[in-house]
């Protein structure tokens, strides 16, 4: 049997070694490693595969937060209502530009944040929501939305986890996740779903002055050359991994389903085990498996993590402490014991090795061993 790894980018790249190569060859031959014709290539077809006007490329996952939020004028001592079960860095650049976080519940099936929390959270200063799609699925954006317009607020998709994902709305249309709020912002670290071979990063919006203003402020802030209209940063896709990123694009839709099957085959496999939950599938948005996440209740969690690595299968906690609970963040008077939902979760959750190159050997692998645990841990 093959090594299991959480991810397995290597196998991954076998498949599509010729194709890639070749691509990052030509880049090369031509030299133009910043604003080359394969990015404007790419921004046109993650565009068109997502059916939004604009996708703009960027450095990372984190900066398309920053500059989107830099982009929609929010301005310092604005509240911005974020879940804190989520990666650092969506809560970093709204600390980072002077805004103050403000932390919603996560509902427990989805991991997604909580709208009925959401709303208990606003205040006359709140000027945006930024819903996670966390480990895949789409959060409940038609509730978001609902709530967005009548108080008037911005709405930043997070899709850093969720890129390919489709959302139903109740009138049963359909839109991508990313796409529906004002501005959404995704990233393609190697390791997320639509990953490069380095940073990467886009955001996505229907609006076309603020994708204007989107390009200007990932520009220096400039539209003409050393003319600087407002204060900008540097923040580009390179043309190195735009020409990676056309090439995985055209393998997205494949690369979601064997995400899907994976998670199926362990579905099937801990049906019936006591103190296993496995993840609750939304009724309104496919899910493309960032992670496939269990909820470990009876304690057993760090039990199970340990039995699996003498196993030698990788298994991992995201995320080990809610953003409320960090030193970084502790000055936003909000305490323990404040989002119960979210401290709960931190206990329980487990992500297993998730990735487009599991076969059926290491799956069952896994399968008999988390089943093995549970024969003997009742
Ligand atoms: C990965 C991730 C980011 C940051 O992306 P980078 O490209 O690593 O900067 C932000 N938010 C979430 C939810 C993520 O998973």
């Amino acid at each position: 049997m093959k090594p299991i790894q959480m991810v397995d980018l290597v196998g991954q790249y076998a498949k599509i070694k010729n194709e890639v190569d070749s691509a990052v060859l030509g880049v090369m031959e031509r030299a133009q490693f910043i604003n080359g014709p394969e990015v404007k290539a790419f921004e046109q077809e993650l565009a068109s595969y997502l059916d939004v006007k604009h996708a703009i490329g960027c450095a990372n996952g984190t900066d398309a937060l920053q500059i989107a939020m830099m982009a929609l004028g929010l301005q310092p001592g604005d509240e911005v209502i974020t879940p804190s079960f989520t990666f650092v860095a969506t809560v970093e650049v709204v600390a980072l530009l002077g805004l103050r976080p403000v932390f919603a519940e996560v509902l427990p099936g989805t991991f997604n944040i909580d709208p009925e929390d959401v709303k208990r959270k606003i205040t006359p200063r709140t000027k945006a929501i930024v819903p996670v799609h966390l480990f895949g699925q789409t959060a409940d954006m038609a509730a978001i939305m609902a709530i967005a317009q009548e108080h008037d607020l911005h709405v930043i998709e997070d899709n850093c986890q969720a890129v390919g994902s489709d959302y139903t709305f109740p009138d049963g249309s359909k839109k991508k996740a990313g796409t529906i709020g004002h501005v959404g912002t995704t990233s393609f670290f190697p390791s997320k779903n639509l990953g490069c071979y380095g940073d990467g990063g886009a955001i996505f919006t229907n609006d076309d002055a603020l994708a204007k203003r989107i390009r200007q402020v990932c520009n220096h802030g400039s539209e003409v050359r050393y003319y600087h209209d407002v204060v900008g940063v540097n923040s580009r896709l390179d043309s190195i991994q735009a020409a990676i990123l056309r090439i995985k694009l055209r393998h997205l839709d494949a690369y979601g389903q064997a995400r899907q099957a994976a998670a199926a085959h362990y579905d099937a496999a801990f049906a019936g085990l006591q103190n296993v939950h496995t993840p609750q599938r939304s009724a309104d948005s496919t899910h493309v498996f960032h992670q496939y996440t269990l909820r470990v209740t009876g304690d057993l969690r760090d039990a199970l993590k340990a039995h699996l690595e003498r196993s030698d299968i990788p298994a991992m906690i995201y995320y080990p402490v809610p953003l409320h609970l960090q030193k970084a963040y502790e000055g936003y008077g909000i305490r323990k014991g404040d989002l119960p939902v979210t401290e709960m979760l931190m206990e329980q959750v487990l992500s297993l090795p998730m990735s487009t190159e599991l076969d059926q050997q290491q799956l069952d692998h896994i399968t008999s061993a988390v089943k093995a645990f549970f024969k003997n841990n009742q």
